[in-house]
């Protein structure tokens, strides 16, 4: 950072989704409960909302930034009321056309500003059935993708990169064999997704090319900020989100907030054949019940497996892999040095410990403020005055990782174990 320019730590959630645009997502997460939301009861400064570019977001944006709501900044990004700052995107579907594909996968594709956003909708709506659904699968190919953000002046992040289903590494087995490594200067990051975390990812090789975000997904609003980065900036905008991303010019992730991977959803593999979770060391890719038993490969699992395969795809003739391309390496990396990573802290959102309710979840975000302050600030016994001595003994066991957690598979969240 050069002088005069004074670091701040900045709290992003960069992958938030809209109601009524994301089917599945509830309907009060509009643009406007987003952004209040997360700058009060979540406490962040800057928040990705995925689902920007489809035409009725746009013109919601536009509305904003016309009432004096948002206001674009110089070095991208929108201002909330001075506040938290909006980073718009799109996350998309493609298709990987490959050998040993199993489907397709997500990208994020994030834009520094309106007009950006509003040519990139352009484009899109030629490559989508309905654009003004989330995440429609594209005709175009992922390096189309990359290479269209990278025109606008955007990049682009993997989506939950190992989870089964839409994950860049379950359908390729490697970034390489979906995005060609010349685009990577494009591509600074890859999202852990809620069933990884930064050990389990670091087993790749291939990902030391790469930092890590981890983000929330969110569907709904209190589900904003269950995962978040920690990024150090001279100011809160796009330009230097994706320099603290590239790890570039004194800027930096200075941690991953997010769930214990044990609590996702995909984070061990389930055999649908028997209807249960499968356990044992990792990985587990057969079902011991039978031979021929249909699973969903966890995330534990893939990682494992893919670490042993050499971070290459699974199931694919070596003669495959005549990349002429070397990556790059990671930035300040010598060649074969393992990348410095920021930490990965671990936390239990409250919504997962048991007899924490809606009522005494907003109970204690009255007292506390934010979430974030319940987990990371509240004393054992300040919490006890709100919430009884049970309640939080139990919050403040979760808080410390001093809980019994059964794994996550097959799409059921993993659980705090009481004994
Ligand atoms: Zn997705
Ligand atoms: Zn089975």
């Amino acid at each position: 950072m050069s002088r005069g320019e004074q670091p701040q730590v900045v709290y992003a959630d960069l992958h938030i989704h809209l109601g009524g645009i994301k089917m599945a997502a509830a309907r009060d997460l509009t643009v406007e409960n987003i952004l209040a939301e997360s700058a009060g009861r979540k406490g962040l400064g800057m928040v990705g909302i995925i689902d920007a570019a489809a035409p009725p977001a746009l013109a919601r944006l536009r509305e904003l930034a016309r009432a004096g709501e948002l206001e674009e900044l110089p070095g991208g990004g929108l201002r909330y009321r001075d506040r938290l700052t909006l980073i718009p995107g799109s996350e998309v579907e493609v298709w990987h056309p490959g050998p040993g594909s199993t489907g397709p996968f997500h990208l994020l594709v994030y834009l520094p500003g309106l007009r950006e956003l509003e040519e990139f909708a352009r484009w899109q709506a030629t490559q989508v059935k309905n654009p003004c659904l989330s995440t429609q699968r594209h005709r175009a190919s992922a390096a189309e993708v990359v290479a269209v953000a990278a025109e606008l002046g955007g990049f682009v992040i993997p989506a939950h990169a190992f989870t089964p289903y839409k994950g860049i590494l379950a359908a390729a087995g490697s970034v390489a064999a979906a995005i060609p490594p010349e685009l990577w200067a494009h591509v600074p990051a890859v999202e852990l997704g809620l069933s990884a975390d930064t050990e389990m990812a670091d087993r790749l090789p291939e990902l030391q090319a790469f930092a890590y975000v981890a983000n929330s997904d969110a569907h709904s609003l209190p589900r904003i900020a269950r995962e978040y980065n920690a990024l150090a900036v001279a100011a809160p905008t796009f330009r230097e989100l994706h320099l603290a991303l590239r790890e570039a010019e004194g800027r930096a992730i200075l941690a991953h907030y997010g769930l214990d991977p044990r609590l996702g959803k995909y984070h061990r593999s389930y055999c649908l054949t028997c209807d249960r979770p499968l356990e044992g060391p990792p990985p587990q890719d057969a079902c011991p019940r039978g031979p021929g038993h249909r699973l969903v490969l966890g995330v534990l699992d893939r990682i494992h497996l893919l670490a042993a395969a050499g971070g290459e795809p699974l199931g694919t003739p070596a003669t495959h892999q005549e990349s002429p391309v070397t990556p790059p390496p990671a930035p300040h990396q010598a060649p074969g040095a393992r990348r410095r990573r920021p930490p990965y802290v671990h936390q239990i959102p409250l919504a997962f410990v048991p007899g924490v309710g809606r009522r005494t979840l907003d109970r204690l975000l009255e007292a506390f403020g934010s979430e974030m302050a319940v987990l990371h600030r509240a004393t054992r016994e300040e919490l006890a005055e709100v919430v009884g001595p049970v309640l939080a003994e139990r919050i403040d066991a979760a808080r410390r990782g001093a809980v019994a957690i059964a794994s996550g598979a097959g799409g059921i969240y993993g659980r705090l174990v009481l004994d």
